[in-house]
């Protein structure tokens, strides 16, 4: 077994003790977190190394480093480096490796954005799951790799961007500044985690794969965004499962009618776009 958790793995770590019975050894990881984090996340599983890597941040590179360093908010040391961790379950160590240049180049991308970096360090840990999707806590992300026999469709699900498969890689890597380094008080700030981590990997995609994506990326989210909307167009689900326009659907006067509502709101939207809206 292998624990990947928020901050760094001491050099002498694991450590065997001994147990509360005489018989007993347990294995002792200890982590220090030398930036602030808003909570302690621990990830226990068989895992394998695919790749170790430094990435020196070049100041020149980025746009904003210096205004980083100077700036009235910056407090403490910037990061001139960060060393990346891939770790992966055993049947994804290809995958691992394949995805390390990425989050090198998506880490990079976002450094020379904001001009540091949250952390010294963060480890990529890659699980099998049947959705795609992850988790970024402070100091590391674990990223879901759906298995190609999962039979899940989720084609339709907002954060399916087709020209952009690097999406949720790019989402969760960007949670470290977004969601993490800079958190919220209470729930009405939350669409800041959110809401920044997927601009953030609109941004990459933009940086990555170009205009035509970065286009599409806004596209798809605004339509989601509208169609999820209590201000949505108001449509109406009849009887047959057709959707035609209805002044009532608006009212929301029941949750069953709102809840047709919002469906059919979908599928209109899903109509528009396949007539090239
Ligand atoms: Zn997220």
């Amino acid at each position: 077994m292998s624990v990947v958790a928020t901050g760094d793995m001491l050099p002498d770590s694991p450590t065997t003790m001994y147990g509360p019975l005489p018989t007993e050894r347990v294995k002792v990881y200890e982590f220090r977190a030398d930036r602030p984090v808003r909570y302690l996340s621990v990830l226990v599983s068989r895992l394998s190394r695919a790749d170790r890597v430094t990435i020196a941040f070049d100041d020149k590179a980025g746009g904003d480093a210096d205004s980083a360093k100077t700036g009235p908010a910056m407090v403490g040391s910037v990061n001139e480096s960060l060393d990346l961790v891939v770790e992966t379950q055993p049947r994804q160590v290809g995958r691992g490796r394949e995805l390390a240049p990425r989050a090198v180049d998506i880490l990079t991308f976002y450094q020379s954005i904001v001009g540091d970096s949250p952390y010294g360090s963060f480890t990529l840990a890659l699980v099998e799951q049947n959705l795609p999707g992850g988790h970024s806590p402070g100091y590391f992300a674990a990223l879901h790799q759906p298995l190609p026999n999962t039979g899940v469709t989720w084609r339709n699900d907002p954060a399916s961007f087709e020209g952009f498969p690097e999406f949720f890689l790019a989402h969760e890597i960007a949670h470290q500044w977004w969601g993490q380094a800079v958190g919220w008080r209470n729930y009405h700030e939350q669409w800041l985690s959110e809401g920044f981590a997927q601009y953030f990997a609109a941004l990459y995609g933009q940086h990555h794969r170009g205009e035509d994506t970065f286009t599409d990326i806004l596209r798809q989210l605004r339509r989601w965004s509208i169609a999820q909307s209590i201000r949505a167009p108001s449509t109406w689900a009849t009887g047959s499962g057709t959707c035609a326009t209805k002044a009532a659907c608006s009212e929301r006067s029941s949750t069953t009618r709102a809840q047709r509502c919002c469906t059919c709101s979908a599928a209109w939207w899903a109509t528009r776009r396949s007539s090239g809206d």
